[in-house]
């Protein structure tokens, strides 16, 4: 990976360490590892999938790309990691994922797709509705990309939820839903 490549994950563990911090407390880092553990990423090493099935592969502790992730993509692929993270750590939860409890209705509701996002296309959804097995684990992960990103500064023209009802609604689902998942995988809540 070049320097610029790293910069990009290390930049995308910060904001979404720091996107934690208002729940679990410390410093953006210490969030992280708190919610995250720690997650190896191999990056181009021949670890990721079939590149016709996407770029990256991820599971609780790693994330497998083909290619360099873009900004959107690696915190994208971290709402992945957490969701399996979630399902290893609540163990009084079944065996249910994190995105298990995203709102049925909304899966295949354009409004909630997209439609709730400051941009409809790829630029801000690392995986859009048209990607192949769409389902609530990548409507999930659509989600905490903009929950993480849309207050981070970085390119708010698109990242963020767009001003309306399905945009409010997904905001406040997953601000309403975190402290929810967090005390269910046992992690201090500040
Ligand atoms: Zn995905």
């Amino acid at each position: 990976m070049s320097d610029d490549e790293t910069y990009v994950l290390y930049l995308a563990v910060m904001l979404t360490g720091l996107k934690f911090t208002r729940f679990v407390g410390g410093s953006a880092s210490d969030a992280f590892k708190m919610v995250f553990g720690s997650i190896t990423f191999d990056i181009g090493d021949g670890k990721g999938p079939n590149p016709t099935d996407g770029n990256c592969s991820t599971t609780s502790g790693t994330i497998s790309c083909n290619n360099a992730p873009d900004i959107g993509t690696a915190v994208h692929e971290m709402f992945h990691s957490f969701d399996k993270r979630y399902q290893e750590l609540s163990s009084g939860d079944g065996d249910l994922l994190a995105s298990n409890y995203y709102p049925y209705e909304w899966v295949a509701d354009g409004n909630y797709q997209s439609g709730g996002y400051k941009c409809s296309d790829d630029n801000c959804l690392a995986h859009p509705p048209d990607y192949p097995g769409y389902d609530s684990s990548e409507a999930f992960a659509n989600l905490g990309e903009n929950w993480v990103l849309g207050t981070s500064g970085i390119d708010p023209e698109h990242f963020g939820f767009a001003d309306n009802i399905a945009g409010q609604n997904l905001n406040n689902w997953m601000n309403w839903m975190m402290p929810t998942f967090l005390s269910n995988m046992g992690l201090g809540l500040r």
